[in-house]
């Protein structure tokens, strides 16, 4: 008898009969003689819902009035499932995060999980039953309910299998599992049976939006294995691991509406420890700058951009710089999986097949195994399906030529 985590994201649970499905694939496991743990996130698209309501009310609402908020959506689905899953004769028992120990930082939004207590799921598990726990959330230790960030259901889901020392977590999506590229955007792209913890997470980062980030931070310091797979069939999906040899290019992520900020000034590069610790102290994650002589510059999620703007103006004599320039409306393309010794090559034909589609490239940054640069978002779609193919992506039996 295994334990295994099981998590099922909005698309999974969508509707009621969605729900029903999933108590039948629950039901199936829990004959198959383990003891289960289900993970569910909000129905559909409530929790988009929800950050709507809040601002028809107000611009600025508290973060942890938004917590309390948004934290509904995934009450009702393990209520709901608890409900299919006595229909379908099974003892079932939902908890709510707190309910279930999970127990977090304080910051509202994007908290992070400090420990789980497990004690209470134990007893229930013990007790024969299904434990379904509601994802995103925890409770601060001041007791008020925090969230994990949106995707986060799947970090509380690994967590949880972490804690819990599962055999494995399965992570039930609207897809048959990892892909060399978002399937939505991309129909060439294949899926991939395995893939490591370090492409996963670069993957996640990049914008591969199939996991939370944190999930596989999670997964990988614990060493949880996950499977990917899909929630509408029985497709075999794909596992995270650790000993994944690297296949050469991995993948392509995409990351939508960025900014690139630029601070231009003689001497402006040396400048960039203040710059960087400046951000990270406003809680600002910025993945990389890149800087010439009388150029600093960096990306960053647009939403960002007026915070960003205003720490930039008010330290402008700290920072030194002359002039400052603030870009949207990009997409950051990022291939995963690129190795030292090609990424020269690599870097050639996307700047070759950028020119051929008239695509100009605004930024460009190389790091261990990932190359990013940032397009027009209404070039995005054109450029990542011509540079799937072109680096053999659609077609796996190239992938040796990088
Ligand atoms: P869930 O609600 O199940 O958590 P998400 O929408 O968060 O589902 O994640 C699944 C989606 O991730 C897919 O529908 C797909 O569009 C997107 N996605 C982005 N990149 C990838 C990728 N490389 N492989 C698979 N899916 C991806
Ligand atoms: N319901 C939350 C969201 O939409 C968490 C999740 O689905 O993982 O972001
Ligand atoms: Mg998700």
């Amino acid at each position: 008898m295994a334990l295994i985590v099981q998590k099922f994201g909005g698309t999974s649970v969508g509707t009621v009969d969605r729900i029903r499905e999933v108590a039948k694939r629950v039901k199936e496991s829990r004959e198959a003689g383990h003891q289960l743990v289900v993970v569910l996130s909000a129905m559909g698209k409530t929790t988009d819902a929800l950050v709507q309501l809040a601002k028809e009310i107000s611009e600025h609402p508290d973060e942890r009035d938004m917590d309390m908020l948004v934290s509904t959506g995934e009450q009702v689905s393990i209520a709901l499932l608890a409900m299919a899953l006595q229909q379908e004769g099974c003892e079932a028992i939902p908890l709510t995060g707190w309910q279930a120990g999970i127990v977090t930082d304080s910051v509202h939004g994007e908290a992070r999980i400090k420990q789980i207590e497990t004690q209470r799921i134990r007893r229930h598990l013990a007790q024969g039953k299904i434990v379904i726990i509601a994802g995103f959330q925890g409770m601060d230790e001041q007791g008020a309910i925090t969230t994990l960030g949106r995707g986060g259901s799947d970090t509380s889901a690994v967590a949880l299998a972490a804690s819990l020392g599962a055999q494995l977590c399965e992570i039930y999506t609207d897809v048959a599992g990892v892909f060399t590229a978002d399937p939505r955007l991309v129909p060439t792209a294949q899926k991939l049976s395995a893939i490591s913890y370090q492409d996963m997470l670069d993957l996640a980062e990049l914008g591969a939006g199939v996991l939370h980030p944190r999930s596989v931070e999670t997964a990988r310091s614990h060493g949880v294995h996950v499977v990917v797979r899909s929630s509408f069939s029985n497709e075999e999906g794909t596992n995270v691991g650790r000993d994944v040899p690297a296949p050469g290019i991995t993948g392509i992520a995409h990351g939508e509406h960025v900014a690139i900020v630029t601070l231009k000034g003689e001497g402006i590069r040396s400048r960039t420890p203040v710059l960087s610790s400046l951000l990270q102290d406003a809680g600002i994650p910025v993945s990389a700058f890149v800087h010439g002589s009388s150029f600093l510059s960096f990306p960053l999620a647009k939403n960002q951009l007026q915070k960003v703007a205003a720490l930039l103006r008010e330290n402008r004599e700290q920072l030194g710089y002359r002039e400052l320039e603030e870009e949207g409306g990009f997409t950051m393309v990022s291939v995963v999986g690129v190795s030292r010794h090609s990424a020269a090559k690599v870097l050639k034909e996307i700047m070759g097949r950028m020119k051929l589609l008239h695509i100009p490239i605004r930024w460009v940054h190389q790091s261990e195994r990932r190359l990013s640069f940032a397009i027009r978002g209404n070039k995005a779609e054109t450029a990542i399906r011509t540079l799937h193919r072109e680096l053999g992506l659609d077609g796996r039996e190239e992938l040796a030529a990088f």
